[in-house]
């Protein structure tokens, strides 16, 4: 079994509830939120952060909350991993800033040669080091363009790619990522997707699918680049059907088309692979890195053949902050701990206690649609019994419920009706089970 070292001064790993959701300092710091931040940037939980490790988030009242979520799959490592922390504190202390572009330093190509080694694909590779998920998937087209010549770019339904504006038009859910905010960048276009629960067809017969779209309506001739997402987060950790992305990688090898696997969510460690990816031996001319790469430091990769990365005119890629220093150093401490902690292990572990606490809950109670995800990205997909029907309203019940209690759990899906769970690896089983027996409690609550 493999351990996650944990912090010093670790938080008790407990559930402790001292006051209600949310607690009087909470609140009172929401009315300052709520005086002060746009309307816009909202919350999932009134209630703010003090201090995070192992499983645990503790809030300025003194509760103490069970973390099924690592900030959106960000701190797999854990939220203050001693080895972050360490790395961190030596490298504000050295220098902050140079822009690597002006004056260069020894982490960030560290940091590249650290994915490059990592990432599937046996072929000679590079890396650029962007701020954010999305910054890195504009990247990602750019460079695609440039190696092609071509412009247009498909992404698929229930993908999610961003929120800024040629993310946005990749991002395929209206509300509340795109809903106001066109137009958008021309030339993306969408195939669909294989759901295995809701379209029943094969990996290949649903990439023939997604071929036939592509074909008619855009064209290979005029295709830089397909993106997806090897497991779909936000859309609802819709894993496609084996061999379906087999065969678009192989049609876009075949058509001069630049194939995109954007890994933000997928990556390190979190699938039970260091890569997503490699659950199906495929190797993407570009991957798309950001979320656990660096401790919660934010940080953004694309990593890919050498001849793809190199293709746009030298100084055609940079930016002011993008491999900002301190976070690469959090960015190989982080990176020593999924190696040294063995965490792929564990994130095999955590599937097989949740996934195994889940089942017992859906063996009494068909609203439960399918289990699903691999690692420690696991989902429910809630649906009304008779008619499978999507069941949004159930989900958020739940959902609702859980944070009552003291346990944050995040939702999901085109059609809002998936819980998904994305521990930290440094949860320890005895919480992540308490966490999700509350989830069936919810459920039961609302029967
Ligand atoms: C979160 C996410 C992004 C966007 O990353 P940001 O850092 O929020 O810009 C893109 N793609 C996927 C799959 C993501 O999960």
């Amino acid at each position: 079994m493999s351990v996650v070292e944990l912090a010093v001064d670790q938080l008790p790993q407990e559930r402790k509830l001292v006051t209600d959701l949310p607690g009087p300092k909470s609140v009172e710091l929401m009315a300052r939120k709520e005086a002060a931040v746009s309307t816009a940037v909202g919350n999932l939980m009134p209630v703010f952060a003090q201090k995070i490790n192992g499983g645990v988030v503790l809030d300025i009242d003194g509760n103490s909350l069970i973390d099924l979520g690592s900030g959106i799959a960000v701190t797999t490592v854990g939220s203050s991993a001693p080895r972050v922390v360490e790395a961190v504190q030596q490298q504000v202390a050295e220098f902050t800033h140079t822009c690597f572009m002006v004056t260069p330093y020894e982490p960030y190509v560290a940091v590249a040669e650290a994915l490059n080694r990592l990432t599937p694909g046996t072929f000679d590779k590079r890396t650029a080091l962007f701020n954010s998920g999305a910054e890195a998937v504009e990247n990602a087209v750019k460079i695609a363009r440039a190696a092609t010549g071509k412009t247009a770019v498909v992404a698929f339904d229930h993908g999610y790619h961003g929120r800024t504006n040629l993310t946005m038009g990749l991002t395929s859910k209206n509300v509340p990522y795109k809903d106001g905010f066109g137009p958008f960048a021309p030339e993306i276009y969408r195939a669909p997707m294989s759901y295995p629960l809701r379209d029943g067809l094969s990996g290949p017969e649903a990439a023939a699918r997604a071929i036939t779209t592509v074909e008619s309506q855009i064209g290979a001739n005029n295709l830089a680049a397909m993106i997806i997402e090897p497991i779909q987060g936000e859309g609802g950790f819709i894993e496609p059907a084996p061999g379906f992305l087999p065969a678009l990688l192989a049609w876009c090898r075949e058509n001069d088309v630049i194939f995109i696997a954007d890994e933000i969510q997928t990556g390190f460690a979190r699938t039970g692979a260091m890569f997503a990816c490699e659950n199906e031996g495929i190797e993407p001319d570009l991957i798309v890195t950001a979320k656990g790469i660096a401790g919660g430091l934010p940080l953004a990769a694309v990593t890919g053949r050498a001849d793809v990365m190199n293709s746009p005119k030298a100084g055609g890629l940079g930016g002011t902050y993008g491999g900002n220093p301190i976070a690469c150093a959090a960015a190989l401490a982080t990176i020593k701990t999924y190696e040294q902690d063995n965490l792929v292990e564990r994130a095999r572990e955590v599937e097989t206690v949740a996934k195994g606490r889940l089942q017992l809950w859906a063996d009494t109670d068909p609203r439960v649609g399918q289990i699903r995800g691999r690692g420690a990205m696991i989902a429910v997909e809630l649906v009304e019994p008779a008619t499978g029907k999507p069941d949004a309203k159930l989900t958020s019940s739940i959902a609702s419920y859980c944070r009552a209690r003291g346990v944050i759990v995040l939702s999901c899906g085109t059609f809002g009706n998936v819980l998904r769970f994305l521990p930290p690896l440094s949860i320890p089983n005895e919480l992540l089970l308490e966490g999700l027996a509350e989830v069936e409690a919810g459920a039961r609550a609302n029967a």
